[in-house]
């Protein structure tokens, strides 16, 4: 009564007289069930309760599985086999054969179709026959998890969609899935592609999380536009798509961009003001009309000012050049130490003068007379390294 792992699908958990039963595996023909704690006796009888949730979501992914080999098949072509599968509770997956990963249109045309076998609800019934007999009348593709022994096998015929040799649980309805999600696609070796998805409970939850992802982003880059879920779901793929990451990590990839950029128009009015340099303000004026494109213009904007900085800074040394007489010291507004050592030795060594330098992070200064180079740091840092050729100090 209790399913053993077996054809990718997990064992059921439940309880045995009240004991619960942890693991189930089948061994030498015989079904062990493992209960840690049990007060079992041989001659006794036994009550067992399979726990029917968990046996639900893990039915629910092994019919939807038959679903999207059959949707793929249709999709793809007739090269598509079973390569792998594997059915646990919160997730499904089925390998197939095909040379690459899938686009996401194709995705979301398998998903589409399976989505619509669902809802066509078919009659999914099983089917003991004699196997030469089940292979004259549906041929060799029957066997999508390999060929079972015996002479007689066990079909799964999902009425007009799918029929292939199986001894999983299944549903008697296709409706009974209730709701499927492809959650991701990856090729996982030569020629094989992996196919990621959820049914039931399961689906349900994460097109929820999907909801919460788009509500959060929503929020963070300020859009507003009415939705149905569908679009919702597409936009939160659009925007994962837009900054390459995974969508359960878009909400603190937004927060870091939006920090980020924020940090780096910063850095930029900083440095403006000190070269004395007007600064357009740039690409702020855009006026984005969907999620992924406001992403895409929080993308360029954090890209814009991180430019803008690194081209202000390559500015610094021909400003201090202009400003420097022999004993020279200006707060520069950044934190790339690395470049004012470079622009203090060299200007100091080119005007044989004292150019001190105090960046965000602390300052440096070189002198090329008899100066001590690390007086003009003293005031200002406790710890200043040195003498008087050169000295720096850090915060
Ligand atoms: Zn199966």
């Amino acid at each position: 009564m209790f399913y053993p792992q077996g054809g990718g699908q997990r064992y059921d958990v439940g309880k045995i007289n009240g004991n619960q039963v942890e693991e189930v595996q089948k061994h030498s023909g015989a079904v062990l069930h493992r209960t840690p704690n049990h007060d079992l006796k041989e001659g006794k009888s036994i009550k067992g309760v399979v726990n029917g949730e968990k046996r639900k979501q893990l039915t629910q992914h092994h019919s939807t599985t038959h679903m999207v080999n059959a949707a793929a098949r249709e999709e793809l072509g007739e090269h598509i086999y079973q390569a792998g599968a594997s059915k646990k509770l919160e997730k499904a997956r089925l390998d197939i054969t095909h040379y690459e990963k899938p686009d996401q249109d194709t995705l979301d045309e398998i998903e589409g179709k399976v989505r619509e076998t669902i809802q066509e609800d078919h009659k999914i019934n099983v089917l003991e026959m004699d196997k030469s007999e089940a292979e004259q009348e549906y041929g060799f593709r029957i066997y999508q998890g390999g060929a079972p022994p015996g002479n007689t096998i066990r079909l799964i015929d999902i009425e007009d969609v799918d029929i292939e040799a199986c001894g999983g649980t299944h549903l008697t309805q296709t409706s009974h899935a209730e709701e499927f999600i492809v959650t991701g696609c990856k090729r996982i070796q030569d020629g094989v592609v992996r196919l990621e998805y959820k049914a039931g409970k399961a689906a349900e939850e994460y097109i929820s999380t999907l909801l919460d992802i788009y509500e959060d982003s929503k929020e963070i880059l300020e859009i507003d536009r009415p939705l149905n879920d569908e679009d919702k779901r597409q936009e939160v793929r659009d925007l994962a798509k837009v900054f390459s990451v995974e969508k359960k990590d878009l909400k603190k990839t937004l927060e870091r961009f939006v920090e980020e950029k924020k940090d780096f128009r910063d850095k930029r009015d900083r440095l403006a003001d000190f070269l004395e340099i007007e600064e357009r303000e740039s690409p702020e004026e855009r006026k984005p009309a969907s999620l992924s494109e406001a992403g895409e213009l929080l993308f360029d904007q954090r890209m814009f000012y991180e430019k803008r900085v690194e081209k202000l800074e390559s500015r610094i040394e021909e400003y201090v050049e202009e400003k420097a007489d022999e004993d020279t010291v200006l707060e520069v507004p950044t934190e790339n130490i690395g470049l004012l050592i470079q622009v203090t030795q060299k200007l100091s060594s080119m005007k044989s003068a004292r150019i001190t330098l105090i960046g965000d992070k602390g300052g440096v200064s070189a002198s090329e007379n008899n100066l001590d180079a690390r007086e003009p740091l003293k005031e200002r840092f406790k710890d200043v390294q040195g003498d008087k050729g050169f000295a720096k100090a850090f915060n």
